[in-house]
């Protein structure tokens, strides 16, 4: 090869090196064709091995020849790779670019039921009582029978529920209440006994806004001598000044009836929001209703075996939804299920 054929090399490599370069279809095509004209088998080397063999007058040109064919390729082969790089992040879509910045770790907290529940059973602790928790699939005797709710009894029929088949002769089901927690507590302990029962019950409703299959209950239970409705009231009383936070907190009794306590009585607080002037909350009433209490019934204690003679009780329960739609101004009961992040990141 002389000088000549050199330049003449280079020149139509050139040509080819470029047009190849704008050929490559992928990013794998680009590399190969990087190699084929800038690699150890190109026009390039094998004019660099021949410069050896040139005049000293001729080396220089030569040399300058292969560096200009050198930057012509390299040049062409970096503009080419940038154009495929931006299609193929193109392709991949905004979500996979992982030079992108993240979007930073969320901390997560406790669901506003279940901060309502550790709320209320520090209260309770706090009063001198033990939580007590009991099983969410229950049978007929604890959900129904022991608490004086006998088969065909009407209180069955408000507290419709989701029966499971087992196989076995008694029915078994989504427990409707937190009250077997109550039998199971004094079948198992020996008075007296002061327990509050936190959990998760179950009925046959349509979900609204104000029903919902699935809610959480609390109720008390205490079992001593000598316990009348005055430590019942007394002992709401406590627990919705320090619920509500406001020493002012009033409550209302009202005749009511349930199979398992006898007096029963519906339990509502004055209005913290409006302090008995009216308001949203408190349907313009003054008074919010709460739940249900009274004295446990003495048929009660003879189905669990506790002499009704030598020891009274008392009982009292809420859902916990409903003391957090109150606290907070909540509407729909449905909210605290959808698993909406918009609203559980709120609270
Ligand atoms: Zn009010």
């Amino acid at each position: 090869m002389n000088l000549a054929d050199a330049l003449a090399l280079l020149e139509r490599s050139a040509a080819e090196a470029a047009a190849a370069v704008v050929g490559a279809a992928s990013l794998d095509d680009l590399a190969s064709v990087e190699r084929d004209w800038l690699g150890k088998r190109s026009p390039a080397t094998a004019v660099n091995e021949a410069i050896k063999t040139f005049g000293p007058d001729e080396r220089p040109r030569a040399g300058q020849a292969v560096g200009a064919y050198r930057a012509a390729v390299t040049d062409a082969v970096a503009v080419r790779r940038s154009e495929l790089e931006a299609a193929a992040a193109a392709d991949r879509g905004p979500g996979l670019d992982l030079t992108l910045g993240g979007h930073g770790a969320v901390r997560g907290h406790l669901h506003l039921v279940t901060q309502i529940r550790r709320e209320l059973e520090d209260i309770f602790v706090g009063l001198g009582y033990r939580i007590a928790e009991g099983p969410e699939v229950e049978d007929d005797w604890h959900n129904f029978e022991a608490l004086n709710i006998p088969p065909a009894h009407p209180a069955r029929s408000m507290q419709d529920t989701l029966y499971i088949e087992l196989g076995r002769p008694e029915q078994v089901m989504l427990r409707t209440h937190t009250s077997p927690v109550q039998i199971r507590t004094m079948e198992t302990q020996e008075p007296p006994i002061y327990v509050v029962a936190p959990g998760r019950t179950y009925r046959n409703e349509t979900l609204d806004a104000r029903h919902s299959p699935a809610f959480h209950q609390m109720e008390c239970l205490a079992v001593d001598r000598g316990l009348t409705m005055a430590d019942l009231f007394g002992t709401i009383e406590a627990f919705a000044k320090r619920l509500f936070d406001d020493e002012s907190v009033r409550t209302r009794f009202r005749s009511d009836f349930f199979p398992y306590t006898e007096p029963s009585a519906e339990l509502a607080v004055s209005c913290v929001f409006c302090h008995q002037r009216g308001c949203r909350v408190c349907s313009h009433t003054g008074w919010i209703e709460l739940g249900g209490c009274g004295m446990v019934d003495p048929n009660v204690f003879v189905q669990v075996g506790i002499d009704p003679e030598e020891w009274q009780g008392f009982a009292f329960g809420f859902g916990l939804e409903r003391i957090a739609m109150i606290r907070y101004g909540i509407d729909e009961i449905r909210t605290f299920f959808d698993n909406d992040q918009r609203f559980l990141e709120q609270y």
